[in-house]
């Protein structure tokens, strides 16, 4: 299967008007094979202008719609992506190279899943109690939306993050523009004219383009009232940076550096189909990636051999797609970023290849699956977010340590802890500073709870209705009461 054989929409979203890009004309590739799919043009900084002002109007309306209204749209939008799933799983299969049975298992089931929480979340929120906290005063906090939010994705889940962003910013009753990444723009693209038609005009707009022109754009312009990005810690500074002239909110979720601890008493089986799973899903492009594994001294041996064996039996680039559990990095440009990471790792003497470590021979821009050992705590490997299929290894022996260890990080995204104790996994998850800790297990999210980081991760709530809280302010309400009754 090629680009040619289904049909790629690469008109921009603005007022409810499908358009040609203004701007630039990028290409955009299939990284599992390196061929340009399409060609798509840029929004110029005049068709920003307009997506921003048509927000802007849009906004007066919108926003006072009812929570059954916008819930409504929700559904109807969910319905559609349920409806046009086996197209849209073929667009992130030929954009980002993944494997099209997890498109459609994972990314797109998760999609409609998010917008149909999203639809319900809105009409069950909850607050503080009306009352008079004055005598002859009745205080009320009301949740209102906040105005124009630009919403900014990375390349990695493209439609499922752009669900993440959309449905939550909609439903507490704000309108947006997205952008979503360069790399990545056809699916969300393919999504338009369904959004063009079920929406008023206005109420999303969708442009396309690069991070220091459009974007940068987006987040510095005066109408725009919140700022909302899932990229790079780099990317989340000058974005705070941009929007701290005009003060507007700030959503970020940056990147991550999951520490996985593993205990004497661990089920190592577990352990290793886990991290076998998880530290090499999407390639590793993933901010919850289980990618930085302390390994207590009882188990490190076998852990680091079984896992080896584990990871060398991955399927990747082969010619029967069903057959792949992951597929390319996302531009040649990542893959060379992986591989340089991995070609320091190995320069120093205690860091041991146990599998990988190499560019996959062949077209596309695939990294063989790596497993590192012997890694230690200030190794630039154990401390950076490599983003790629590369998992490292550090033996512990105390487990105050491996604690330690998980914490001396800039990261605090995902953690997890594998052990058959569970006060031993309890302790251990209260301690560790991460804004998700799984036990016995790793990965995993559930659309009713909270997603996003601590430290340089940020601090953007996705998921769940705290979401809905990050995509709205509180207003406080209060009356004075005439002569008593
Ligand atoms: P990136 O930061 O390079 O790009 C993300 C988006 O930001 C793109 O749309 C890009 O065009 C835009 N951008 C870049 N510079 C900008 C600027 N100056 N102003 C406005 N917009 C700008 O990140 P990426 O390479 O697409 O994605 C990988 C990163 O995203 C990784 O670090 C990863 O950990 C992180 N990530 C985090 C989460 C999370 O939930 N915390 C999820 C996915 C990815």
């Amino acid at each position: 299967m090629n680009g040619a054989q289904i049909p790629l929409l690469t008109k921009l979203l603005i007022n409810g008007e499908l358009v040609a890009g203004e701007g630039e004309e990028e290409p955009i590739l299939n990284p599992a094979t390196g061929e340009i799919l399409t060609r798509v043009a840029d929004a110029s900084i005049e068709q920003v202008e307009s997506a921003i002002l048509a927000a802007q109007s849009a906004f007066a309306t919108w926003s006072r719609t009812t929570p059954q209204q916008r819930s409504n749209l929700l559904l109807a939008i969910a319905d559609a992506v349920q409806e046009q799933s086996e197209h849209l799983a073929r667009l992130e299969f030929l954009n980002c190279g993944k494997p099209l049975h997890l498109a459609r298992q994972d990314d797109l089931n998760a999609t409609v899943d998010v917008l149909r929480f999203f639809a319900g979340a809105v009409r069950c929120q909850t607050g503080q109690l009306a009352g008079e906290y004055l005598p002859g005063y009745t205080s009320m906090v009301r949740r209102d939306p906040i105005g124009v939010v630009a919403s900014i994705a990375p390349w990695n889940y493209p439609i499922m993050m752009a669900a993440w962003k959309i449905a939550p910013a909609l439903a507490a009753g704000n309108t947006l523009v997205f952008k979503p990444s360069e790399h990545t723009p056809l699916s969300i693209l393919a999504l338009a004219p369904t959004l063009a038609q079920l929406l008023p005009p206005g109420v999303i707009n969708i442009v396309c383009g690069g991070g220091e022109g459009v974007g940068s754009h987006l987040v510095s312009h005066p109408k725009v009232r919140m700022a909302s990005l899932t990229g790079d810690i780099v990317t989340g500074q000058k974005i705070l940076q941009a929007a701290s002239k005009t003060l507007k909110r700030t959503h970020l979720e940056l990147g991550g550096k999951a520490p996985v601890i593993v205990c004497n008493d661990a089920d190592l089986d577990a352990v290793i189909q886990g991290i076998r799973s998880y530290g090499y899903y999407n390639a590793g492009q993933d901010c919850t990636a289980a990618c930085r594994v302390y390994a207590q001294a009882g188990i490190h041996d076998h852990l680091v051999a079984e896992l080896g064996a584990a990871v060398d039996s991955l399927r990747f680039a082969r010619p029967r797609d069903s057959d792949n559990e992951f597929g390319p990095l996302i531009s040649t440009r990542q893959r060379d970023r992986v591989a340089s990471f991995v070609e320091r790792a190995l320069g120093q003497p205690h860091i041991e290849r146990i599998t990988g470590a190499a560019v996959h021979a062949g077209a596309g821009f695939y990294y063989q699956p790596t497993l590192l050992a012997g890694c230690r705590q200030q190794d630039e490997i154990v401390q950076r977010e490599v983003f790629g299929p590369v998992v490292t290894v550090t033996r512990f022996d105390e487990l105050e340590q491996a604690v330690d260890w998980a914490n001396d990080s800039e990261y605090g995204l995902a953690s997890s802890v594998w052990t058959q104790n569970l006060d031993k996994a309890m302790q251990v998850a209260a301690r560790l500073q991460y804004g998700c800790t799984w036990i016995n297990s790793h990965f995993i999210l559930a659309s009713e709870m909270p997603h996003g980081g601590l430290k340089r991760s940020g601090y953007g709530k996705d998921l769940s209705s705290d979401s809905l809280q990050d995509y709205s302010v509180v207003r406080h309400i209060m009356a004075r009461h005439g002569s008593q009754l």
